[in-house]
């Protein structure tokens, strides 16, 4: 039987802390399994700095409070980041959260980095893949039994669509997990476009980039194929292979959710289709949104809740797929179920 994916669709004038407690009420037994003493961790990510598309704290602490009144112990949790900016350490990574109202007192439980203040904390753990055969975590995810995902629906600059599973696949890995998984993107600069204008030569988190003969050189030895470069240049010098490296990319992220979630016993996966954004909240500050806010989708099935999240926002046309030029998140489906990672058929309900 095809998975359930319950919505809630956000209403006139609702706030989205209230179209969340009206899906709570929805999904009550699902919650349910998140019982007495429990540990729960939430995963989400507060965006960059400038990122205003983010979930927001007020709408964490309405699952927060659910779950404490049902005697269960939650807690926030992210990772560090591979590239530039105020998530790369745990430190700066808090005060950024801190900054974007993500203290206790907002959130009604504690935030923590999961991997360690340098993002060092990092577990092989062995699975047979096509091309993953280990993956790497923070220790925690290997003794983690229960787990809900939230996450903010956005485009990606590399797999299309970004909803659960790639934020299962990136931010519950380890840097050197996330380095893993980039590691098929090899891009080079169109030395025909490439103004030396530097941009890229500044944000490239391994110095891979330098100046040679008058144009950005990128030393693939020393890449590690983070995409900061491409979402850096904006004369779209930077290129890479679009179809066989981001597929191969999207195939890594969907091994690496399905290596995750199997060490992990009772899950929940929660999209918020609200100021979806082309990029995704590490790159988008207050870009313009690309669909209309939509609702929220919930389901046990990782899979499922982004197809239908995706369905439901590509009912006219893919917004995802930037004029044709991007297909990894339709590869990534296709793959992420052929190696059991969800189903791609669902049964919606709620305000359907
Ligand atoms: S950002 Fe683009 S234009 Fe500027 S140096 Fe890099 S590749 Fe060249
Ligand atoms: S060259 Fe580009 S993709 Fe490679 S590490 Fe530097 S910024 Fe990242």
């Amino acid at each position: 039987m095809a998975p359930e994916v319950y919505f809630s669709a956000l209403k006139k004038t609702q706030s989205h802390a209230d179209c969340f407690s009206e899906l709570i009420c929805g999904i009550n037994a699902d919650i349910s399994q998140f019982g007495e003493g429990s540990f729960v961790g939430i995963k989400m990510t507060v965006g960059d700095e400038k990122s205003t598309g983010n979930i927001k704290p007020e709408v964490v602490r309405v699952l927060a409070e659910k779950l404490k009144g049902q005697g269960a112990r939650p807690f926030v949790f992210d990772t560090n980041v591979i590239y530039t900016g105020q998530r790369q350490n745990a430190v700066d990574h808090l005060n950024l959260a801190y900054r974007k109202g993500f203290t206790h007192e907002n959130l009604g439980c504690p935030y923590i980095i999961a991997d360690s203040v340098f993002g060092t904390d990092s577990k092989a753990v062995k699975v047979d893949f096509h091309n993953v055969k280990e993956i790497k975590v923070p220790s925690l995810i290997t003794v983690m039994e229960d787990l809900i995902v939230l996450s903010h629906v956005t485009g990606h600059i590399m797999s299309g669509f970004a909803g659960s599973m790639k934020n299962v696949a990136m931010g519950m890995a380890s840097r050197s997990g996330k380095q893993i998984q980039h590691s098929s993107l090899k891009p080079c600069i169109d030395t025909g476009k490439c103004s030396l204008c530097g941009t890229c030569i500044e944000h490239c988190p391994v110095s891979a980039i330098s100046e040679q003969s008058g144009t950005a050189f990128i030393n693939s030895n020393l890449c590690i194929g983070c995409c900061e470069c491409i979402s850096a240049c904006k004369l779209d010098a930077v290129n890479i292979n679009w179809q066989e490296d981001a597929d191969i990319f999207a195939e890594r992220m969907a091994e690496y959710a399905c290596g995750i979630l199997s060490l992990i016993k009772r899950k929940l996966f929660i999209n918020f289709a609200f100021d979806v954004t082309r990029e995704c909240d590490c790159i988008a500050g207050d870009d313009p949104r690309i669909v209309s806010d939509t609702g929220i989708f919930a389901s046990r099935d990782v899979l499922a809740v982004d197809k239908a999240c995706f369905d439901m926002l590509t009912r006219s046309r893919d917004i995802f797929s930037r004029g044709g030029r991007i297909k990894a998140h339709l590869h990534e489906f296709k793959y992420a179920q052929e190696i059991g990672l969800g189903s791609l058929h669902y049964n919606l309900v709620g305000d359907v």
